[in-house]
């Protein structure tokens, strides 16, 4: 079986790699018990490190400024929280800063990161949400998938990154169409494998998307998103629609829309200095000039192409929709549905909530394509998977897995309720013959279903395999039938 896209990127050799220092920092980082001292020693030992935060410290970036000489005086008057973020944000960015671009302008790159970052924990702060510094993070590293992807594809991702531009919404959509797909993804799954604050993770996942981020990190996402906006008010071609989505936002977390502008306009005081810090050359823009180029392209975007915008962005979720839809059937393709399996695979590891699968062929196709052709066959196909559809809940997600194979992905569903839901759609199958041009075809498919369980051996494959072996004891057992995956099967490996 061949793997998801994602995981042909993770496969990568050319992913960029953790570095020895950012290891032990992320250790530390995740020990709630660190002490005040144990912190202070690590970062002296790095003394581009210290002297990093020493400047973050005197800065006015976290109130007044001060004149601190001391690293432990620095994690002192700081706090321990903020210290630890700064520690994992200079260690990682001075890493991957030394990257080149392939397509996309780093120093455009780490800019947009570092505004977001600011806007990010400014908008937690004036939202009254105690996660300043994870949103500093979230921002700092959203963008990490453009830099795992460029590293592992090179050349290939060149053009899809030119063509996007500064469009970050649209450079998704290219990665999807082209790599099946997108940096969030990525980001994420880079993110995950290095260890990083499983907040983090979902930050750099969803700051994109925020409609799919967990509940449990809806805020933090959403301000991460807020940052991202702000930073594309900044940096970005179109900051009309953009303060628009930063209004937004800024509703969405309680905050009063016209903080937007003040959000900008204090990142953008604060940009230079932090900029400096963090070795990423400064964007010398003037707060005035891009909160006038905002505001009037904003009141551009409303007075005269609101219906064009309409038409853009119903354009832009067409290829979404596109990328992720079986052309015959109309369900979801299998990338859709390798997509939508890692994601929940891992709500499901990491909030203990149930998740099941089943496998769905169709009983001697073969057969019905010799005796009706094959034509036809495909018109059987796709009324099969309307029926499908009919009985499954709006949460499960219906792909085509392939040829006359489907799968359904059942969220928050243990193994009985997904074999209660398969014998449901046998059923709807088995009813009543389909009908394609006056003549009356009888169908049926046998099924297979898995369950995740918290077990170490546990993987997104390892549940499709499990339903593939429960599909092959359907077929065994005479067809038009529900197996599940039992201690029988699995114990057979
Ligand atoms: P069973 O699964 O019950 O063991 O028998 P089967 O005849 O369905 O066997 P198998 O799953 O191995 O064969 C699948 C057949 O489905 C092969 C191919 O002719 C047909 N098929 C696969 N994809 C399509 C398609 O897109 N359209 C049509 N019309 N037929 C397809
Ligand atoms: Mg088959
Ligand atoms: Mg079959």
């Amino acid at each position: 079986m061949p793997g998801s896209p994602l995981e042909r990127i993770m496969h990568s050799d050319r992913l960029p790699t953790i570095p020895a220092v950012a290891v032990r920092v992320i250790d530390l980082v995740q020990r709630p018990d660190v002490s005040l001292d144990e912190l202070g020693a690590m970062i002296e030992r790095d003394p581009a490190l210290a002297a990093r935060v020493l400047r973050m410290a005197n800065s006015g970036f976290y109130g007044r400024p001060r004149s601190i000489s001391r690293v432990r005086d620095a994690v002192l008057v700081l706090g321990l929280r903020t210290v630890k973020t700064l520690a994992l944000g200079f260690t990682l960015v001075a890493d991957l800063r030394a990257r080149e671009g392939v397509g996309i302008d780093h120093t455009w790159l780490w800019q947009r990161s570092l505004y977001a970052a600011i806007v990010a924990r400014a908008v937690a702060g004036r939202a009254g949400l105690r996660i300043g510094d994870e949103a500093f993070l979230g921002g700092l590293f959203h963008l990490l998938g453009v830099i795992a992807l460029e590293s592992a594809l090179g050349d290939e991702y060149r053009d899809v990154a030119a063509e996007a531009g500064r469009d970050i919404g649209l450079l998704r959509v290219r990665e999807l169409e082209r790599f099946g797909v997108d940096h969030s993804r990525v980001g994420a799954a880079l993110a995950e494998r290095w260890n990083l604050p499983p907040t983090l993770v979902d930050a750099v996942r969803h700051a994109g998307d925020p409609s799919r981020a967990p509940l449990e990190t809806a805020q933090l996402v959403m301000c991460v998103h807020a940052g991202a906006a702000g930073a594309d008010v900044i940096l970005g071609d179109r900051p009309g629609e953009q303060l628009a989505a930063l209004r937004t936002a800024c509703e969405r977390l309680g905050v009063a829309p016209a903080a937007a502008e003040e959000l900008v306009a204090a990142a953008l005081a604060d940009g230079a200095a932090l900029a400096a810090t963090f070795d990423i050359p400064a964007s010398c823009l003037e707060p005035g000039e891009v909160l006038a180029r905002a505001n009037e392209a904003l009141l551009r975007l409303t007075i005269e192409s609101e219906r064009e915008n309409a038409a853009l962005q119903a354009e832009r979720e067409q290829l979404i929709q596109q990328a992720s839809t079986d052309v015959l059937t109309g369900v979801a393709n299998r990338r859709h549905f390798h997509e939508f399996l890692e994601e929940h695979f891992r709500l499901a590891a990491r909030y203990g909530t149930p998740l099941s699968l089943f496998l769905a062929d169709l009983d001697r196709f073969k057969a019905l394509n010799d005796t009706y052709g094959h034509l036809t066959g495909d018109e059987v196909l796709r009324a099969v998977a309307a029926r499908m559809k009919s009985v499954l809940r709006d949460a499960d997600l219906l792909a085509r897995f392939g040829g006359e194979e489907f799968v359904v992905v059942l969220p928050s569903t243990p193994l009985e309720g997904a074999i209660q839901s398969a014998e449901r759609v046998r059923e709807a199958i088995a009813a009543r013959p389909v009908e394609v041009a006056g003549q009356e075809i009888p169908v049926t498919a046998s099924f297979g279903v898995s369950a995740y369980r918290a077990d170490a051996l546990m993987t997104p494959e390892w549940l499709i395999k499990e339903a593939d072996l429960a599909l092959y004891e359907a077929k065994r057992a005479g067809r038009n039938c529900v197996r599940a995956a039992g201690d029988e099967v699995s114990s057979r490996f």
